[in-house]
């Protein structure tokens, strides 16, 4: 399933850095990266290369961002579509959300989602809460989620055709099989 495909990247963008910068739990473990950890995983999620942002100076402020957009997922695993959606709609006015077909020299048009002269941080925040927006704003608004494996609290959207995802991913997918095949295997036994 592709929202558009341009949407889609920006979706799994901003699910690799809320991932990536925000505390909690990861795959059965306290998720509490370093400074240099983030620098080096948020660079990840954003693709950035050679000297481009971001830069050290920057994690604090993508951290922050990663928190308010993080809050979007929260508000739909917990079936809050209302809570999630004005939470959007705070992010497109506070980081100044504006569509502009902008291109780079000789370049194809593209739409970007900030101002040209938006900050760094905005400039991904804005098309961030964008992308939410369009999923919140379609059909398939439920396939936000966060995590359901134990000791994870990982974010995700999904997807797949059936749209029955639960887990940030395979590992937590098969922690919990793993476990209920034990449990299984227990009361089997007992
Ligand atoms: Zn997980």
């Amino acid at each position: 399933m592709d929202f558009d495909s341009h949407t889609s990247g920006v979706v799994a963008a901003t699910v690799a850095l809320v991932n990536a910068l925000t505390p909690g739990h990861a795959r059965g473990r306290e998720h509490a990266p370093s400074a240099a950890e983030m620098l080096s995983s948020a660079r990840e999620a954003l693709g950035a290369v050679g000297d481009e942002r971001p830069v050290q100076g920057d994690v604090d402020d993508l951290a922050a961002a990663a928190g308010r957009l993080r809050v979007v997922f929260e508000h739909v695993e917990a079936g809050d579509m209302d809570a999630a959606c004005r939470h959007v709609n705070g992010l497109l006015r506070e980081t100044r959300a504006a569509p502009e077909l902008s291109r780079h020299g000789d370049g194809p048009w593209h739409l970007h989602f900030h101002t040209p002269d938006a900050d760094f941080v905005p400039s991904w925040e804005a098309p961030m809460a964008t992308s939410l927006a369009v999923v919140l704003g379609n059909p398939y608004a439920d396939r936000l989620g966060v995590c359901s494996a134990p000791a994870c609290d990982r974010v995700y959207v999904d997807t797949s055709r059936n749209g029955t995802r639960r887990f940030c991913g395979t590992t937590c997918q098969n922690r919990v099989k793993a476990a209920q095949f034990r449990n299984r295997r227990a009361a089997g036994s007992g």
